[in-house]
């Protein structure tokens, strides 16, 4: 197998993949100048992307225009986004729906001229560009399907990354695990990558899918890179009312299409809570839903789709429907949805400048990994597949600048020691003391288990796969638990009640 490449890429969600697109569309690619390597922990297709509902947001409609959506982001953000951030990328966005349609993505349309765009919480207009309730799916097999056009690419399918090194000659030294023949092997770059997907797996209840263990937060801190405002975790206020820890996501669009949030009691609470009621924006909603389940019997409230026009769940929510009824039997045209806020997104990440760079020269962060500055303290509904793209386009001339040193091939370098990690005890106390609603308190009690837990974790005897992402998981959780006890106020989805 090769060893040496001049930039792998470590994910194949919007992030991963677009940056290779991108890097593809180069004269140093089409002339064979450049060596790329696309690593995944699972198939192509695993990623959270594939799962994404409601869509991608950009400026389109009469009416509409770019200070409104910059406006409506910083609104999210709490106002401590970056600014100039904000500007570059959602004046990008329009073309970059562009380059999403000339690799084969397929939007809804009203008609055979225009397209269907959908409004969501917290924006002013409707700017959503989707494909039904499954805009992620239309993305991910688009990429895919251009991927296969590429024939000098490596894809190593099935593959972890479980170790990074930077040499003193300024390359990267990385460790892969071939997760199906537990075997590990060496692979050299000139720049890295890493496009990992998000965090979910730090809580017990999650939109994300198993693979977001945090891997790239906690490949990049070992290598030194900063790490930024991992605390601004951002919960969906209506995850599926169900057991397990992946919890499927009912999309706000559905609030945007009408639908109510009602308490056990049946009656509408929003109101108490935001003038912009069903359509404020998901902090404000997931809080007040937490208020409701904490003044009533049942651990959840209702999302009430029964006024929805019946057309419109039929066109605009044929998954939601169909899960709803194989995963609870639920019909839910005529009975109210069982929903409670669950954990989403992850507003920081590894801190990137504007073109995706880490503090680290040569390591670029890209998607939900990275904090860009976009979001600040809260990610506006469908920015963030948005941001992903948008870092791949910005990230592509520092990628293919020229840089001095040759990658060589090194000495194999073994697995990384690990230690016996309980991934379920780290999930529990991230839910209960690193959720919704902290305390100062609650935040020490969490940062001294999960210190305790690491210092007294056995060695493993032999390296698994599972305790990697266990190992990642609790680096990770214990950087977001002092990113929060950092805080001093209350910003965005950064709630304390001991703050103001
Ligand atoms: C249910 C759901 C609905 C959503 N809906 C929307 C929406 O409507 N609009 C919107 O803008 N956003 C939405 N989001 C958020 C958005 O989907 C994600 O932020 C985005 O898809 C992340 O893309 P990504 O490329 O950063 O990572 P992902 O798509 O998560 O991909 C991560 C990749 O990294 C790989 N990987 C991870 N660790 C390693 C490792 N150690 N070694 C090798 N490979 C590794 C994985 O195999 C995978 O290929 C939604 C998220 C979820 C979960």
């Amino acid at each position: 197998m090769k060893k040496s490449f001049d930039i792998v890429i470590v994910g194949s969600g919007i992030g991963g993949l677009s940056t290779l697109l991108y890097l593809s569309e180069t004269h140093l690619f089409k002339q064979g100048k450049l060596d790329i390597c696309l690593i995944v922990k699972g198939s192509l297709n695993e990623t959270n992307t594939n799962w994404a509902q409601g869509g991608i947001a950009a400026v389109y409609a009469i009416g509409d225009d770019f200070e409104k959506h910059i406006s409506d982001t910083l609104v999210a953000g709490g106002f401590v986004n970056n600014k100039e951030i904000v500007e570059k990328v959602i004046c990008a966005a329009p073309s970059l729906i562009d380059d999403l349609i000339q690799w084969g993505t397929q939007f809804d349309k009203k008609n055979l001229q225009e397209f269907d765009l959908a409004k969501e919480g917290g924006h002013s207009e409707s700017r959503i560009w989707h494909k039904e309730d499954q805009t992620g799916k239309a993305i991910q097999d688009a990429l895919v399907t251009s991927l296969g056009a590429l024939n000098n690419v490596t894809i190593l399918e099935q593959t972890s990354v479980v170790n990074v090194t930077k040499h003193a000659d300024n390359f990267f030294g990385l460790i892969v695990y071939d997760n199906k023949n537990k075997s590990h092997s060496n692979i050299f770059c000139g720049k890295l990558v890493l496009a990992t997907g998000g965090l979910g797996m730090l809580y017990d209840k999650s939109t994300n899918q198993q693979l977001s263990t945090g891997d790239g937060i906690y490949l990049a801190s070992q290598l030194g890179a900063t790490i930024e405002n991992l605390s601004f975790i951002q919960f969906h206020p209506t995850g599926l009312y169900e057991n397990g820890q992946i919890s499927f996501l009912i999309s706000e669009a559905l609030r945007g299409a009408g639908a109510i949030l009602r308490n056990e009691h049946g009656d509408a609470f929003m109101h108490k809570y935001d003038d912009r009621l069903e359509l404020a924006p998901r902090d404000i909603v997931s809080r007040a839903i937490v208020a409701e389940i904490s003044s009533q019997n049942n651990p959840f409230v209702y999302l009430d789709t029964t006024q929805v026009n019946i057309a419109s769940l039929n066109t605009h929510f044929p998954t939601i429907k169909e899960e709803c009824m194989l995963r609870i039997g639920l019909h839910i045209e005529k009975e109210f949805i069982p929903i409670i806020p669950v954990q989403h997104y992850s507003c920081g990440g590894i801190k990137v400048d504007e073109f995706g760079e880490t503090t680290i020269a040569g390591l670029f962060a890209i998607g939900e990994v990275a904090c860009t500055g976009l979001h600040g303290a809260n990610r506006l509904a469908s920015n963030s597949l948005l941001e992903a793209i948008a870092f791949a386009k910005f990230a592509i001339p520092k990628l293919t600048q020229k840089s001095d040193t040759s990658v060589k091939i090194e000495k194999e370098e073994e697995l990384p020691i690990l230690k016996q990690i309980d991934k379920k005890f780290i999930q529990q106390i991230m839910s209960k003391y690193a959720g919704i609603i902290k305390s100062k308190e609650g935040l020490i009690v969490a940062f001294d288990q999960l210190s305790k837990m690491k210092e007294n974790a056995s060695v493993l005897p032999n390296f698994n796969i599972e305790n990697f992402e266990a190992n990642s998981i609790l680096e990770v959780a214990i950087l977001l638990i002092q990113d929060a006890q950092n805080k001093t106020t209350n910003k965005g989805v950064f709630y304390n009640i001991d703050l103001v």
